[in-house]
């Protein structure tokens, strides 16, 4: 069987910068992509806020320069989804598309998360065109227009109000006649002149010509006064959570309650000797491009400590 000395699995910023690292140490590390190579930047439009792009750059060629960068010091790149691991014994053993194995004497684990839509056709047809699941990301690219932002709970209450320092007119569409969000962060929402939270509503769909310019809303759906009406905004934000992409891990590892990966006191070590967790995955609270980078720094750093511990 083929056997690496460090395996990284997914190609965000956390895993290309683990390479990157990981590669420059001499550990000869073999990445697979995974379902979405590059990453969830791939599906933004511009980046502005990566340190080192004063003009910005676009979530294209940020995670092509990051494969560049990772393959010009020797890591190899290999398309493949991981579909089973065993992390029973060392040296660990991980499949690739349910068919091929490889032993790895340490794994970094950098398959991120992935936001969660509604599951419309126009979200689709729209994404990075005014469709988002980041409101830090895109929120600048909506100055002194207006947005709306999809959920009820922490994320959404702190994205619609980040987005109404930003926005002229932020709507919250809340499919409950509740938020579940903080009480703290429920203040802040109701008390922002600039938002308006739609109780009861739900979204059916967009329109717009090569962007989106409103939303198709349900008032009090299901129920004897239901009503449709449309609504028009620039900005169509999704906030109904993540899915960090933890599954294949879950026999093996811990995971919080929304199956985030759980590390060992703010590092990238989980409680498996020689297997780390990095970027989103692993990061309920951040979950920044930036962010995930440093986290896989700190897994190839932590790789490379192990390895020459042994
Ligand atoms: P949550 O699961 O807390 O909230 C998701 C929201 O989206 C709910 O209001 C839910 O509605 C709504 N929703 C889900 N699916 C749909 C759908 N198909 N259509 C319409 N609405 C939908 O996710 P968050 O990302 O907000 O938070 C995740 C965790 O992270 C929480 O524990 C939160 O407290 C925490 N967090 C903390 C922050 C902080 O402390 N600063 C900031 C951000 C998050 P419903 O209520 O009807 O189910």
């Amino acid at each position: 069987m083929e056997k690496t000395k460090c395996l990284i699995i997914g190609s965000g910023p956390a895993g290309y910068t683990a390479a990157i690292y990981a590669s420059r140490a001499n550990l000869s590390p073999i990445l697979y992509e995974g379902i979405q190579p590059g990453g969830q930047l791939t599906t933004t439009s511009t980046i502005e806020n990566f340190p080192g792009y004063p003009d910005g750059t676009t979530g294209d060629d940020l995670m092509a320069d990051l494969r560049t960068q990772a393959e010009r010091f020797g890591a190899e790149i290999r398309s493949g989804i991981v579909t089973k691991v065993d992390f029973s014994a060392s040296p660990y053993i991980i499949t690739i598309d349910d068919n091929d194995t490889i032993q790895a004497d340490t794994v970094i684990i950098s398959t991120g998360a992935s936001a969660k839509y509604l599951g419309l056709e126009d979200e689709k047809k729209f994404a990075g065109r005014g469709v988002s699941a980041c409101a830090t990301c895109d929120g600048f690219f909506y100055r002194k227009k207006t947005v709306a932002v999809v959920g009820g709970g922490d994320t959404a209450c702190e994205e619609a109000t980040y987005l109404s320092s930003l926005a002229e007119k932020v709507f919250l569409i809340v499919r409950k006649d509740y938020l579940r969000a903080s009480s703290i962060m429920q203040k802040r929402v109701l008390e922002n002149p600039k938002i308006q939270v739609l109780f009861n509503h739900n979204v059916e769909g967009l329109y717009g010509e090569r962007k989106v310019a409103g939303m198709h809303l349900i008032k009090n759906l299901g129920q004897p006064d239901e009503s449709h009406y449309d609504v028009d905004t620039d900005g169509f934000f999704l906030a109904i959570g993540h899915k960090p992409n933890s599954d294949v891990f879950k026999p093996f590892l811990k995971t919080d309650a929304a199956g985030y990966i759980v590390t060992i006191d703010g590092t990238p070590r989980t409680e498996i000797p020689g297997v780390f967790a990095a970027g989103d995955v692993a990061d309920p609270v951040y979950r920044q491009a930036i962010t995930a980078a440093a986290s896989g720094c700190k897994a190839a750093i932590e790789a490379e400590r192990y390895l020459s511990n042994l």
